[in-house]
C-alpha cells in the first residue's frame, strides 16, 4: 500500500524509464489552438510520450502552454473516431445509430452524389468549415466544383475585424499584423482576453513590462492578458465605437496629430465632392484621361487635394505631395467649374465634433475625465515619445526618407470589437485612430505582416455571376473575395442572394468570410433555395458553433412533406465524436494534428513574423488512427475522383498522388505553390521557383519552418514603400506595386450608400434594404446601439452576456481532454458582486439567465474583475451529456453550460427576419445579446439547463475513460 508518510520517491525519476527503448524526438506544429506554435513531440518506441515547445521555432521560442503540452491527451482521447460511419437505414438523425463502412465505399457514395449534383445544379452542394487551416485548398475544391457555397469558419469569428482593418488600412490584426512591443512605450489592448497569438504575445508581453511599457487594458473583463495590465479600464460591451469617436474627438480637438503623414500617406487631404449629383459624397478627380479612372475602390490614386501654399487645387498624387506643396486638411472649397469640396479630414471633423467625452460616458462607462485622459496618454506616446530609427527608406513616389519614423503607440483588438452587429464601423473606428497618429506600420506602432498589406479593397474578387454556375464547370472567381461596389455583389438579376448564406448579397455586401452561422437555417427554410448536400469539417454546429443551439438541432432533423429532411444529405468530417456527429448521414474520420501534413500557407494564412514572411507545415510524427485520414486527403481524392480541371491531366488521369505530392506541386502561378521555401528542383531557391520533390523533407529537417528576413529597408511602412511593393509584387503577394493609401473616409462604402439612395443607375438594392445599406454604409465610421436592441425591451433586459475562450481549452476540442479537463469541467456565470446581490443570487447559488430568445440555468460566482453591466463565462465548456466520450453525468453535462442557448441567428426585419449578423460584414453578434438574471427556485434540480439526452457511442469509438487510465497504468503502452 502507499505510504502516503515516506520520503522515499515512488521512482527515481533520473533513472531510464525503459533500458533499451528507443527514444526520438520529431518537430512539428501544435494544433492544440489556432496559434501554430513549434512543437517537440517525445517518442519512445514510436508511443507519444511528451510535447514541449520547439526552442528553434521563430514564433514560440519553445514556450508553451497547458493545452500544447496536453496534445498527448487529445491523442489519447476516448472520443476518436476511427471508421467511416453511415446512418444506419430506417434511424433518425441525432439517434446516434451508425454502421461502420469502409473507405472505398464511403467515397463510393460522396463520389456519386456530388458527381450528379455537379452535373446538373453544383450550388446544392454547400461546404462550409469551422477551424480548419487550409483555406487555400478548400476555396479552391469549392471553386472547381462548382459552387459558389463556401466559406471557413471567419464569418463568425472575426469577420469585422479582419474587413473593418483591411478596408481602412490594408491589413489585420494577429496572423497579418500587430503590435510592435518591442519599441512601443504604451499598449492599449482592447476587446481582447486571450487570442491566437497566444504564446508570441505573452512572450512579447513579459518583455515590454519588464522593459517598462504601460499596459492599458480596456475589457468589460478583466482576464487572460488584463490580468498583467497596468490599468484596467471597464467598458460596457458594443460602446467601444464610441470610446474611439470620442478619443478622435479630443485628438482633433487638440490638435494631436501626425500631420505629415496624414497628408502623404493617407485620404485625410483628398477632396470629396459636397454638391449633390453624380459624385456626391466621391472623390473629386482629374478628368484628363491620362491621370486615369475616376478614383475608387480599385483605381484609388486620382484624386485631388487642396494646396495651401499655392491656393489651388493639384492633383493628390504626384503634386500634391511634391516638395513645397502644403495639403490642406481642413476647410470648404470650390473647384473651377462650381464644385463644392472639403479635405475628408474636414468631414471626419465635421463627424467627431459632437461626439464629446461626455457623449462617450454616457454610452461606454467611462468617466469623461478618463476618456480625456487616455486621449492625451495616447498622443504623448505617440507623438512626445517618438523617435526615429537610422533605417534610410524610399517611398513608392520616389521621396528617399533617411530615417523611420517611430510612434511608440500600440494597440491590439480582436473579437470583444469583432462580434456585435456594429463592429465593422467599430474597428474602423479604431483603424482611423491608430492612423490619425501615424502608427501604421511605424516601429513601436501597427506591423504589417507578409503577404499584407494589401491594396484597398484588396484584388481579390468574390464570384458574382449567376450564370456562371454550370453543370462541371468551375467558377470564375473564388467564391469568396473583397467587393469594390455593388458590381461585385453574389446577387441575382433581381437583387436576390445567389449563396445560401446570402453572402455578399445586399443584406451583408461585404462578408469577404461567409456566413456559416446562417447555412443550416437557410438550407432547411429554402432561402434562397433549398441544397442537397452539406459537407462540415471541423464545426460542431449542433453545439457551440451555433448560435440558437437547440433550434439548429431540430433544423438539422426537420423533413419537408414528402418526409425528407430539409437538408437531404449531411456529412461530417471531423476527428471526434462531437455532439455534431450524431446529426450526420456520413461521418469521414479525420486524422489529429500529429498523424498529418498541413501547411500554413502564405496563399491563406501564414505564420510571418514582422520582420519578414514565414511559412510552416505539420508532419505526421505518428501513424494514423484506425481507419482514420486527413480531411486534406479526401479532398484530394474527391477532387480526383471527380475530375476537377486543376486536378486532373489532359489525357483524364489524376494529377496528384496524394496531399503532399498537391502541397509540393500545384502552382497557381509559375513559381509559385502553397509553400515557398525550398523551391526549384535543388531546394535552392525561396519565395519562388519550380517544385522541389523533396520540399517536404527540408522543411521536416528546419523546424518545419521556413523564415525569410526581410532586409531592414523593407521592416517598416510597408503601405508605401517602394522597394517592399517591388518585391511583393514580384513575389506574388500582391497583384500590383501601388501604394496602399488608408483610407480613412471610404468611397468604397460610399459607393453602396448612393446606390441604396437610389443616386446611381447601376445595382440598386431591394426596397427592404435601401434605409439599412444607407445607414450603416457610411463613409466615414460612426457609432450605433448593436442591433439586438431594437428588437428588445432593454429594461427587461439589463444586462450584456459576453463569453471568452479560456485560457486552457480551445473551442470544444478540449474538454474531452483528460488533463485540460483537470482546470476547468465546468463552467459560471461570472458577475460583479453588485449584480448579483441586486439580483438576490448567493455567491455560488444556482439561477437563471434569460434572454428574449432562450434561457439557461446555471451557477453563479461574484467577482468585482467584471464591469456590473455584464455577465460572462468560458465558452464551449458545456456539454451535451454523454458527447465527446465523457461519461454520463460528467460535470461538463451537469453543470456546464452554453451562452449559444440564449443568442438567436436571425433578429426581426421588415415584417420578417434577418442574420442576427453586422449589415456590412455579416459577422455573427454574438456578443449583442441582452439577459436578465434571477435566482433558481430553491425546490428545482441542482444541474444546468437545458440538459440533452444522451446518444451511443459511435462504432468504434471507445468506452469512456478506459484509455486514458490505462496511459498511466505502471509498464502499459498506450
Ligand atoms: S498557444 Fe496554441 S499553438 Fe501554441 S502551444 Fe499553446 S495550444 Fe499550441
Amino acid at each position: 500500500m502507499f505510504n502516503f508518510l515516506s520520503n522515499k520517491p515512488l521512482h527515481d525519476p533520473l533513472a531510464d524509464p525503459a533500458p533499451g527503448a528507443i527514444n526520438e524526438v520529431k518537430c512539428t506544429t501544435c494544433y492544440m489552438c489556432a496559434c501554430r506554435c513549434g512543437i517537440r513531440v517525445h517518442l519512445r518506441d514510436g508511443a507519444l510520450r511528451y510535447i514541449d515547445g520547439n526552442p528553434n521555432h521563430p514564433l514560440n521560442q519553445g514556450v508553451i502552454c497547458a493545452k500544447g503540452a496536453s496534445g498527448i491527451m487529445k491523442q489519447q482521447s476516448p472520443a476518436r473516431l476511427k471508421q467511416p460511419l453511415l446512418r444506419k437505414a430506417g434511424s433518425e438523425r441525432g439517434a446516434g445509430e451508425f454502421e461502420p463502412i469502409a473507405w472505398e465505399r464511403a467515397y463510393g457514395l460522396l463520389t456519386e452524389r456530388l458527381r450528379h449534383i455537379r452535373a446538373t445544379d453544383p450550388k446544392k452542394f454547400a461546404l462550409f468549415t469551422g477551424r480548419d487551416q487550409m483555406q487555400a485548398l478548400t476555396g479552391l475544391f469549392a471553386r472547381q466544383f462548382g459552387t459558389p457555397n463556401y466559406a471557413a469558419h471567419g464569418g463568425f469569428c472575426s469577420v469585422n475585424m479582419a474587413a473593418g482593418m483591411i478596408y481602412t488600412i490594408g491589413g489585420s490584426f494577429w496572423e497579418f499584423g500587430g503590435p510592435d512591443l518591442d519599441r512601443a512605450r504604451l499598449f492599449v489592448m482592447i476587446g481582447t482576453a486571450e487570442d491566437h497569438h497566444s504564446n508570441p504575445m505573452k512572450i512579447a508581453l513579459s518583455k515590454f513590462k519588464r522593459a517598462g511599457g504601460r499596459f492599458i487594458s480596456i475589457n468589460p473583463i478583466r482576464t487572460g492578458y488584463s490580468a498583467i495590465a497596468d490599468e484596467w479600464i471597464p467598458i460596457r460591451p458594443g460602446t467601444d465605437g464610441a470610446l474611439f469617436m470620442a478619443l478622435l474627438h479630443e485628438l482633433i480637438r487638440t490638435d494631436t496629430l501626425d500631420h505629415g503623414f496624414l497628408k502623404r500617406f493617407t485620404n485625410a487631404p483628398q477632396l470629396v465632392v459636397l454638391d449633390e449629383g453624380e459624385r456626391e459624397g466621391l472623390f473629386a478627380f482629374d478628368p484628363d484621361p491620362e491621370k486615369g479612372p475616376p478614383g475608387d475602390g480599385r483605381h484609388p490614386h486620382n484624386k485631388l487635394v487642396w494646396d495651401k501654399s499655392s491656393g489651388r487645387v493639384l492633383n493628390a498624387y504626384p503634386e500634391g505631395i511634391a516638395d513645397g506643396c502644403d495639403p490642406a486638411l481642413g476647410g470648404h472649397y470650390t473647384l473651377a467649374d462650381g464644385t463644392r469640396v472639403a479635405p475628408s479630414f474636414q468631414l471626419l471633423r465635421e463627424r467627431v465634433a459632437a461626439c464629446s467625452p461626455e457623449w462617450a460616458a454616457a454610452i461606454t462607462g467611462i468617466p469623461a475625465e478618463r476618456i480625456r485622459k487616455l486621449a492625451f496618454e495616447m498622443g504623448h506616446a505617440a507623438l512626445t515619445q517618438a523617435f526615429e530609427l537610422p533605417i534610410p527608406w524610399t517611398d513608392a513616389w520616389g521621396k528617399l526618407h533617411p530615417t523611420t519614423q517611430a510612434r511608440p503607440l500600440a494597440f491590439h483588438a480582436m473579437r470583444g470589437l469583432a462580434a456585435h452587429s456594429n463592429g465593422f464601423q467599430t474597428v474602423r473606428a479604431l483603424a482611423v485612430l491608430m492612423s490619425v497618429l501615424g502608427t501604421i506600420d511605424a516601429p513601436g506602432g501597427f506591423r504589417h505582416k507578409a503577404p499584407y498589406p494589401r491594396h484597398i479593397v484588396p484584388n481579390y474578387r468574390a464570384f458574382n455571376a449567376p450564370e456562371m454556375i454550370q453543370p462541371n464547370t468551375p467558377l470564375n472567381a473564388a467564391p469568396l473575395g473583397f467587393p469594390a461596389s455593388p458590381d461585385e455583389l453574389a446577387i441575382n438579376p433581381d437583387g436576390s442572394p445567389i449563396r445560401i448564406d446570402h453572402a455578399f448579397s445586399w443584406e451583408h455586401p461585404l462578408s469577404a468570410h461567409g456566413l456559416m452561422h446562417n447555412v443550416i437555417t437557410n438550407a432547411v427554410k429554402g432561402d434562397p433555395y433549398r441544397i442537397d448536400t452539406l459537407l462540415i469539417f471541423m464545426a460542431n454546429m449542433a453545439w457551440n458553433s451555433s448560435m440558437n443551439t437547440m433550434a439548429v438541432r431540430e433544423m438539422l432533423n426537420r423533413k419537408d412533406e414528402h418526409g425528407e429532411y430539409m437538408i437531404p444529405f449531411l456529412v461530417v468530417c471531423d476527428a471526434f465524436n462531437s455532439e455534431t456527429v450524431a446529426f450526420a448521414d456520413l461521418v469521414l474520420p479525420d486524422t489529429t494534428y500529429l498523424e498529418r501534413h498541413d501547411v500554413m500557407s502564405m496563399l491563406d494564412r501564414p505564420i510571418s513574423e514582422f520582420d519578414g514572411p514565414v511559412d510552416s507545415v505539420r508532419v505526421p510524427v505518428l501513424p494514423r488512427t484506425g481507419e482514420c485520414r486527413p480531411f486534406q486527403e479526401v479532398l484530394i481524392e474527391l477532387a480526383s475522383r471527380l475530375q476537377f480541371p486543376a486536378f486532373t491531366t489532359g489525357e483524364g488521369t489524376r494529377k496528384f498522388k496524394d496531399y503532399p505530392d498537391f502541397v509540393i506541386n500545384f502552382q497557381p502561378q509559375p513559381g509559385i505553390g502553397f509553400l515557398m521555401g525550398w523551391r526549384g528542383k535543388d531546394g535552392s531557391q525561396h519565395l519562388r521557383g519550380e517544385p522541389n520533390p523533396k520540399q517536404w523533407e527540408m522543411y521536416a529537417q528546419n523546424n518545419c519552418v521556413f523564415q525569410y528576413p526581410l532586409p531592414e529597408g523593407m521592416h517598416y511602412m510597408r503601405n508605401w514603400n517602394r522597394a517592399y511593393l517591388d518585391f511583393a509584387k514580384d513575389k506574388g503577394w500582391r497583384q500590383k506595386n501601388d501604394p496602399v493609401q488608408l483610407a480613412l473616409y471610404s468611397d468604397t462604402l460610399q459607393g453602396f450608400r448612393r446606390a441604396a439612395q437610389g443616386k446611381t443607375t447601376g445595382r440598386q438594392p431591394p426596397e427592404g434594404l435601401r434605409e439599412r445599406i444607407a445607414t450603416y454604409f457610411d463613409p466615414l465610421p460612426f457609432w450605433y446601439a448593436p442591433l439586438e436592441e431594437a428588437a428588445i425591451d432593454l429594461q427587461a433586459y439589463p444586462l450584456n452576456a459576453v463569453t471568452q475562450r479560456p485560457m486552457a481549452m480551445y473551442h470544444s476540442w478540449d474538454s474531452q481532454n483528460a488533463w485540460l479537463r483537470q482546470i476547468h469541467s465546468h463552467n459560471y456565470l461570472h458577475v460583479n458582486p453588485l449584480t448579483a446581490q441586486a439580483a438576490g443570487i448567493e455567491d455560488g447559488g444556482w439561477c437563471w439567465v434569460e434572454s428574449r430568445w432562450g434561457q439557461v440555468r446555471c451557477m453563479l460566482r461574484t467577482n468585482e474583475a467584471f464591469e456590473p453591466g455584464t455577465v460572462w463565462t468560458w465558452n464551449a465548456i458545456g456539454k451535451a451529456d454523454g458527447a465527446w466520450q465523457l461519461a454520463s453525468g460528467a460535470d461538463e453535462s451537469r453543470k456546464g453550460f452554453l451562452l449559444n442557448h440564449l443568442t438567436s441567428e436571425e433578429l426581426p426585419f421588415d415584417g420578417g427576419s434577418i442574420s442576427n449578423s453586422d449589415p456590412i460584414t455579416g459577422q455573427a453578434g454574438w456578443y449583442d445579446v441582452r439577459v436578465r438574471i434571477r435566482p433558481a427556485d430553491p425546490g428545482e434540480a441542482e444541474e444546468s439547463f437545458p440538459q440533452i439526452k444522451a446518444t451511443p457511442a459511435p462504432p468504434g469509438v471507445r468506452d469512456v475513460g478506459e484509455r486514458v487510465l490505462r496511459y498511466f497504468a505502471k509498464g502499459a503502452k498506450p
